[in-house]
């Protein structure tokens, strides 16, 4: 069954040497999906992991893999995460200009289609594919690295999605990524998000992975 919450864990975070140690704790502790962060060094000025990395992830999880990908031209490379275990596709606005044949781009190869936007970009962009979105997500911070502090002025942006999504009768997941922790995490629930992606509070919990997942969803109720 679905949690009512989705809980992310951003693998970014994850230590790398124990990588699929923490992928499993994060399963047995309840985490809904498993977010992994694309960064190409052109579209965000950091470099993380492609498809080769995605597919070692599917092996060590069932959960699904809810993939963002901040790069640009993600539709050469759609069907080579599709093909590495991808269950959920989420490209950038910023980078696509063709957003709507990018996005049955990614049904058609049977993934969940989300769309996200940064920080700075008006929400009339994402708003002609909304009725297409399966999951929107709005980044609470400039993405490119973890650690960064949550900027407040992206809560009226969920609000303002979420009303728009109700008025069109979606059931997409509104999603929220970047200085989710059991502070912010209420206020974006407040405002209409229902998937939380964090890095920091859970892989660097004091007390540990599950630690860091029980108190996001200890937060979310
Ligand atoms: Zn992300």
């Amino acid at each position: 069954m679905t949690n009512k919450y989705i809980i992310a864990p951003s693998i970014v975070s994850a230590d790398y040497l124990r990588l699929a140690d923490d992928i499993r704790t994060c399963e047995a502790s309840g985490a809904d999906w498993i977010h992994c962060d694309v960064m190409d060094g052109h579209f965000v000025p950091n470099l993380t992991f492609g498809p080769f990395l995605v597919e070692t992830y599917k092996r060590a999880s069932k959960l699904p893999l809810d993939v963002h990908l901040m790069i640009e031209q993600p539709e050469r490379y759609l069907e080579a995460f599709a093909k590495a275990g991808a269950s959920h596709l989420t490209v950038h606005v910023e980078t696509c200009p063709h957003i709507h044949r990018t996005m049955q781009q990614i049904k058609s190869l049977g993934c969940l289609a989300g769309v996200t936007l940064n920080p700075g970009t008006p929400v009339s962009m994402i708003e002609p594919v909304l009725h297409l979105a399966d999951i929107v997500l709005v980044m609470s911070v400039n993405p490119g690295f973890s650690y960064q502090t949550f900027l407040p002025e992206t809560v009226s942006k969920v609000a303002e999605i979420r009303k728009k999504l109700d008025e069109i009768k979606s059931s997409a997941w509104l999603e929220v990524d970047g200085g989710i922790s059991s502070e912010t995490l209420p206020i974006m629930e407040k405002a209409g998000a229902n998937a939380f992606v964090s890095a920091n509070a859970i892989f660097n919990h004091p007390q540990g992975i599950a630690a860091g997942i029980k108190a996001l969803r200890e937060a979310a109720s």
